[in-house]
């Protein structure tokens, strides 16, 4: 390991006055963090692991910058997840301590663990003992955080993270983004994943840059902050899906957007339809990269690389990935050859906590992660996600077909709002076709054989849809995923 990656955040290591944090009306500069998070570290002495009480607050920022400096694995909670999966999570991951905001009520589970409050106060100016402290930096296999996955293909499991999976995921974003301390992002996301956690709050934090917290996401924050001088823009598929609804009658939100360095989007595909809508209105490309909670960042469309719809881009530094077939036998790069990603490198889990079965499975012999995610790979190495296995792969009639591709065809269709794809069994074909149409129309939904003949007529006869079902709202988890599950119950 180089001596960079060493700190995770020299930056508070220097305590300046540049401003680190904001939400709503206060901020914390440097100094101010590393007093705060400094003192809070103190009071964690010994502690085995902390679980956090997530809510979109600065105190949840300093909370895991404390647990950070001290060295304490931190299990940052889904203040609203339900009352069996919070029981889940906290019986599994079975934390010595609590950390929440002050007058936060905690439910039955957490209530009965050691509770410390969260202190996230501008120190009046004057750092405290505990913002001049250093602090010993644990081995780069250290159990930074352990973070839950978002459950959309069963219950969540905790994916133990160490401390170089962080670094090294984050300095290769800033290799592809060209991430620097001058960049200020404008964030909207819960702080409980990683995308809005270690991508939003310790990624601005390691380069030394600014967050700008909406606590809740509207596109007029994202105007507002990208006006006032913000650079980034980090969000979920539902987000620039606002955007591009509401560009066509809002100038001002086109522009503050055309001045932005740097628009991010991850967790969930992007539509096709809205990275052209956003980037005909702005003249700015939305950037893709994939990820996931037990591997952090694998891929990106690079800053100072060729945008293209639908795509997440290419591998990112020190990231291996290959496509195997259902054999485990490496693709060899082709429009049509679908394969499960696998991925190895530095950006990695340890392990599922309590699941070594689980955590053996998923690992191939020679180290690669099976994510479970199928792509395709244009000739040049941009990779397009085309769904899930569990979920998104559709055997019907001999042929593997990703739910992805259809979705973004029946999505280019003028009466459709939004759009999912499943299988079905089927006697005949295994499985068979369904799309599930949220009408743009609610009143004149386009009929079934209009948009079967249109995906087939795109795409190929084998991918026509048998069904077509009506709906007002897809499912979806606040991470903008599609609860595909809940589709056929
Ligand atoms: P669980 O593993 O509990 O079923 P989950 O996989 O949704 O839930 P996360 O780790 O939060 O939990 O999400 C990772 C998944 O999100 C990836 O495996 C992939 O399917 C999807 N994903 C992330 N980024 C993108 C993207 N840019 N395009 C398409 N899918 C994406
Ligand atoms: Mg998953």
């Amino acid at each position: 390991m180089s001596d960079r990656t060493a700190t995770l955040f020299p930056a508070l290591a220097e305590g300046s006055a540049r401003p680190a944090l904001t939400f709503g009306e206060r901020t914390l500069s440097y100094a101010e963090l590393a007093a705060s998070a400094g003192a809070l570290a103190e009071s964690l002495g010994g502690a085995r692991r902390v679980a956090v009480w997530a809510t979109p607050t600065l105190e949840t920022a300093v909370a895991v910058v404390a647990a950070l400096l001290a060295g304490v694995p931190a299990v940052p909670l889904n203040p609203k997840t339900g009352a069996r999966e919070l029981a889940h999570i906290v019986g599994d991951s079975a934390p010595s301590l609590v950390l929440a905001a002050p007058g936060e009520e905690l439910p039955d589970v957490l209530a009965e663990l050691p509770r410390i409050d969260i202190e996230a106060l501008p120190a009046s100016g004057s750092a405290t003992e505990g913002g001049s402290r250093t602090w010993p930096e644990p081995t780069p296999d250290h159990p930074a955080l352990i973070v839950y996955t978002s459950g959309t293909t069963g219950p969540p499991k905790g994916a133990v993270l160490p401390r170089r999976a962080l670094t090294s995921t984050l300095d290769a974003l800033e290799d592809a983004w060209q991430w620097t301390a001058e960049d200020t992002l404008v964030h909207g996301l819960p702080l409980f994943h990683v995308h809005g956690l270690i991508l939003g709050v310790l990624g601005p934090l390691r380069r030394g840059g600014a967050v700008r917290h909406l606590g809740r996401f509207t596109t007029q924050g994202v105007a507002r902050e990208l006006s006032a001088g913000a650079t980034m823009v980090f969000g979920v598929p539902t987000m620039y899906h606002r955007i591009a609804e509401e560009l066509a009658g809002d100038p001002a939100l086109a522009k503050a957007l055309a001045g932005a360095r740097l628009l991010v989007s991850g967790s969930a595909a992007l539509q096709a339809r809205d990275h052209e809508r956003i980037r005909a209105a702005t003249g700015r490309a939305v950037i893709e990269r994939y990820g996931m909670t037990e591997t952090l960042m694998n891929t990106s469309v690079r800053a100072d690389g060729e945008p293209r719809a639908a795509t997440v881009g290419v591998p990112l530094r020190e990231v291996e990935l290959r496509l195997v077939d259902e054999s485990g036998r490496e693709l060899p790069d082709g429009p049509d050859l679908v394969g499960e990603i696998q991925v190895r490198g530095p950006n990695l889990f340890l392990e599922y906590l309590n699941r070594p079965d689980a955590t053996a499975e998923a690992f191939t012999d020679d180290g690669y992660f099976r994510t479970g995610d199928m792509a395709v790979r244009d000739p040049d190495g941009y990779v397009r996600i085309v769904g899930r296995k569990a979920t998104d792969l559709i055997k019907s009639g001999g042929y593997k077909i990703g739910a992805g591709e259809i979705e973004n065809v029946l999505m280019e269709h003028p009466g459709v709002r939004d759009a999912a794809v499943t299988g079905e069994p089927d006697a005949d074909l295994g499985e068979r076709i369904v799309a599930w149409i949220v009408p743009a129309d609610r009143e004149l939904p386009p009929p079934e054989s209009e948009l079967a003949d249109h995906v087939a007529a795109q795409l190929a006869p084998h991918k026509r849809p048998r069904i077509v079902r009506y709906l007002d709202e897809l499912p979806r988890n606040d991470m903008g995923k599609i609860m595909k599950k809940a589709l056929h119950v």
